[in-house]
């Protein structure tokens, strides 16, 4: 008797259904992982991830790469390998249109720095077809905003800042070095959204400064020379958590030297200052948009998908468009409903990662035949980091009306935890432990930020 191939020979694999996952990021990751390591490898479905890029980067790490605490060449996974090591096929480029009655997606031509194509435009049919293609930044339409406002969505964006920024740096220093130092304007770095991307932004790039200016600026007076403002519509900076966060969480970035503005709204961006709607012109060297997020605006080529005001895929609990099973949609690109209320499910990777592993229970019972039930999500809390300050946890209990807040080092550990969980989503655990362990020799001896 022929021995079992642990991979499904290419006829058998072909004569699978072919699920179609676009969108390889904190949840499009972990559902290829778990279907190809299941299904995939058994041969009773055809895996197939396809994203714009060629590597992974864990999306709520960004900021730590636009502020140089985090060098993204140590954290990138390779999608390719992934695919070998977990028994699916990786295909490169990004989703153009998707023919619903054909079951066609169109995924557009790769092309290198200089334009140049590398592969054509293809055509993919697909039995299930699973958008994971997360969020875009959300300008609200505010005037000058797209233009002047740099955005925070993937690698690129946070090392375009990080370059920036240090060049900012290095000017000021400059002038403070200087035999007789002029009177320099400080750089001003303006953090839009005092959600937890933004306040975990302006809290890593105070201390990158910090860092900075010990390392390499030694001219450099970090709370002089660069001033860094969190600017935020609502009352309170994390508006959507229990105020006493809210409370703590500023007077930590106080204490750090953030200026906080609460209340204020932004009217316009231009490319030297931001103007709020009272009519203040507040001065900008770098304007970062950290305000809200909204669904690709390709969903909207697609026909016939019914979408949210924020342009994400209105779905059902079991995570498939209302108009067609076949089509699913999670992560942040998804509208979900939110159980009992009529919220849909904030864009965030918990929510990800709880829909892929409900998505690979849910296609092995389909496949199966057996029923499936509805997602529920079960929110196992909301963690702040304040970089070298800290962190904040809060958790909301069913058994009691107040949230839990927990800070220190205990906050601090379950943030790091977050990541490492990921991975070990990804990877499996003893794998993430050799990775640790590899990173943390790696960093021994070395400045805990990019310093170029
Ligand atoms: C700075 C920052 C900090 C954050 N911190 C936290 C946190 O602490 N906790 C938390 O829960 N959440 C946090 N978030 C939110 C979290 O990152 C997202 O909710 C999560 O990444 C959503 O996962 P996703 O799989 O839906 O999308 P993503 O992780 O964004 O992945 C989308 C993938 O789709 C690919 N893609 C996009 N368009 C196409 C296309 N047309 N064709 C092919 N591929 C495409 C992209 O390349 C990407 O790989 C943070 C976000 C940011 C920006």
């Amino acid at each position: 008797m022929a021995p079992i191939p642990d991979f499904p020979s290419k006829a058998r694999a072909a004569s699978a259904p072919r699920i179609l996952i676009v969108g390889g990021g904190a949840g499009g990751l972990q559902l290829a992982t778990r279907l190809g390591s299941t299904l995939g490898r058994r041969g009773q479905a055809q895996i197939v991830l396809v994203d714009r890029l060629p590597t992974h980067f864990w999306k709520p790490l960004l900021h730590e790469a636009a502020s140089g605490h985090r060098d993204p060449a140590s954290h990138t996974i390779e999608y390719a390998a992934q695919a070998k090591r977990h028994g699916f096929e990786f295909v490169q480029g990004e989703l153009r249109a998707v023919d619903r009655a054909r079951r066609i997606a169109t995924i557009g031509a790769v092309v290198d720095q200089d334009g140049t194509q590398i592969v054509p435009q293809r055509e993919m049919h697909y039995h299930d077809l699973v958008l994971a293609v997360g969020s875009v930044t959300n300008f609200f339409n505010v005037p000058g905003a797209a233009r002047h406002a740099l955005p925070l969505e993937h690698v690129g964006h946070a090392e375009d800042f990080r370059k920036k920024f240090l060049a900012a740096c290095a000017k000021v220093n400059h002038l403070a070095d200087a035999p007789a130092p002029s009177p320099a304007r400080p750089v001003c770095i303006n953090v839009i959204g005092a959600g937890a991307t933004g306040v975990e932004l302006a809290a890593a790039l105070r201390h990158a400064v910090g860092q900075l200016a010990a390392y390499r600026f030694r001219a450099l007076d970090p709370v002089r020379d660069v001033r860094i403002r969190l600017i935020e519509g609502a009352p309170r900076v994390l508006p959507v958590l229990d105020p006493r966060i809210s409370e703590r969480t500023q007077a930590q970035l106080e204490r750090l030297h953030v200026d906080v503005l609460t209340s204020t709204r932004v009217a316009r961006v231009e490319e030297d200052a931001i103007v709020t709607s009272s009519g203040e012109r507040l001065p900008a060297d770098m304007t970062i948009w950290a305000a809200g997020v909204a669904g690709p605006a390709m969903l909207r080529s697609i026909d016939g998908l019914a979408l949210s005001a924020s342009n994400q895929v209105i779905v059902t609990d079991t995570l498939q468009t209302p108009d067609d099973p076949h089509v699913f949609a999670f992560g942040d690109c998804a509208a979900c409903p939110s159980g009992a209320s009529s919220a849909y499910l904030p864009p965030r990777a918990q929510v990800a990662h709880q829909q892929a592993v409900y998505l690979s229970q849910a296609f092995a019972r389909r496949l199966a035949g057996k029923p499936v039930a509805g997602f529920v999500f079960r929110d196992a809390g909301t963690v702040v980091s304040l970089g070298q300050s800290g962190a904040l946890y809060q958790a909301d209990l069913r058994v009691s009306a107040r949230s839990v807040i927990v800070d220190g080092p205990a906050a601090a550990g379950l943030y790091r935890l977050l990541y490492r969980k990921h991975l070990s989503g990804v990877h499996g655990i003893g794998r993430t432990l050799l990775q640790t362990l590899g990173q943390v020799l790696h960093s021994y001896g070395r400045p805990s930020i990019k310093l170029h």
